[in-house]
């Protein structure tokens, strides 16, 4: 049998990280891991190294590394700490390195998601922010490395699933009339729009189907995730804003649709559990066992499907707006909302005044061309300080 393959699980520490390292260790004869990453939970992060003896570990600042490095010798491992972003684009980029997991949450995850893309690695992709934020540059140094690029977002690897092989030839070329992009709705789909300038963070973030980080588990909320994700989804599989559709569907067993020009409408579906797309891509082309349970479909019994509310759901119309201009615009739409999350995560902000910091930031900046990172580094600093402007002013 060919040797293991080599894994750097960027962000080992989160939702995606851990999930990530469940399925990996159903099969230690495939998979070995190269190198972890933490940013906070360090202890956890030294737990996880004990537990998968990566050759690296890379945490945030020196005196953390030199804390873990001691913790590590201590263990009785030979692990090397690395620091901040030069460890995280080290460890994604190492000639032994195989596939990389991007699963840091947010625009810290693009260097080093685009280090080990430049590097030519497997690139199991969660981080979505990292390619809303430089999708054109993204997909040129894909193209250019000959990397190969594998979505784990549910829904993208779930359109990756229902497209035939050749869809890079274009959705035209292989007969692609539409991508049906599927939502849960959120925890606030039906709660009365008066109640929403009164919700918590942690009623934000209790999702009904699925289990994830604080950040993402906003965006839910909100639907500014299925607005990263249609841009998402227009550059992974080449289409136009216009082509791709969102559908309300609260019970998230359908995780998304490919409706074809002779009227097969092609879906994937399974419980939710990020698992699934996770063991989908590590063993593409192959499959292998992912550790979710196998779907009751007599226990869902039905599956429901509604338009979605853009009024409900003002980040769904921005984050549209903001695909049809393209250019600097997804990337101030990023920044602008990881900035209006964090406020209203630290409770500084109301729930609907996150899209209110979002849309005056894309009002009040043009949107320019975007022809390399400093120039995407460039609209994502403006649009934090646009943002961080509208917290000062109302006193937050
Ligand atoms: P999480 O908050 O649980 O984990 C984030 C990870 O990134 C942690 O390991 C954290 O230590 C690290 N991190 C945070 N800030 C960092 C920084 N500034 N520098 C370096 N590392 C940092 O988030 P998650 O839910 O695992 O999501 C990770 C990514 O995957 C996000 O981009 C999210 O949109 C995407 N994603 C998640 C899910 C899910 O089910 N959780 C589904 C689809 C896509
Ligand atoms: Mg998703």
């Amino acid at each position: 049998m060919s040797r293991s393959q080599q894994i750097t699980v960027l962000g080992a520490t989160g939702s995606i990280g851990l999930s990530t390292l469940d399925v990996i260790a159903r099969h230690p004869d495939r998979y070995q891991v190269f190198a972890l990453s933490g940013f906070t939970r360090l202890s956890e992060l030294l737990a996880l190294c004990v537990r998968h003896v990566p050759r690296f570990a890379v945490v945030p600042e020196v005196a953390a590394a030199r804390t873990l490095q001691d913790d590590l010798r201590a263990a009785g491992l030979s692990t090397r700490v690395l620091v901040g972003e030069e460890g995280l684009c080290q460890v994604a980029s190492d000639p032994e390195v195989d596939t990389v997991m991007a699963a840091i949450v947010g625009a810290a995850g693009l260097r080093p998601t685009l280090a080990a893309v430049e590097a030519g690695k497997k690139i199991l992709l969660a981080n979505k922010e990292a390619l809303v934020m430089s999708g054109a540059l993204f997909m040129q140094a894909v193209r250019q490395s000959g990397s190969v690029l594998l979505p784990i977002d549910s829904e993208h690897n779930a359109i990756f699933q229902c497209m035939p092989l050749d869809y890079a030839r274009g959705l035209e070329a292989v007969g692609v009339r539409r991508i049906l992009l599927t939502a849960s709705g959120g925890p606030f789909r039906q709660t009365p729009m008066a109640e929403l300038a009164h919700v918590s963070p942690d009623q934000a973030c209790a999702h009904p189907n699925w289990s994830m980080g604080r950040k993402i588990s906003v965006d839910s909320a909100s639907m500014m995730n299925k607005g990263l994700e249609l841009i998402e989804a227009c550059w992974l599989f080449d289409a136009r804003p216009s082509q791709v559709e969102v559908v309300v569907h609260p019970q998230s067993v359908i995780h998304s649709l490919v409706d074809y020009v002779d009227g097969s409408v092609l879906a994937q579906l399974g419980n939710p559990d990020m698992r699934t797309p996770i063991a989908n891509a590590l063993a593409w082309p192959e499959r292998i066992d992912s550790g979710v349970a196998p779907l009751d479909l007599f226990a869902i019994a039905r599956l429901d499907f509604q338009a979605p509310d853009e009024e409900r759901f003002p980040c769904l119309r921005l984050a549209r707006q903001a695909a049809e201009a393209g250019n600097s615009a997804p990337a101030m739409l990023n920044a602008a909302n990881e900035v209006a999350v964090a406020a209203f995560l630290d409770e500084r902000v109301r729930y609907p005044e996150i899209a209110s910091i979002i849309e005056e930031v894309l009002n009040l900046e043009p949107v320019v061309a975007v022809g390399d990172l400093e120039a995407v580094f460039t609209a994502d600093a403006k649009a934090r300080l646009l943002a961080g402007q509208w917290l000062s002013r109302h006193g937050r």
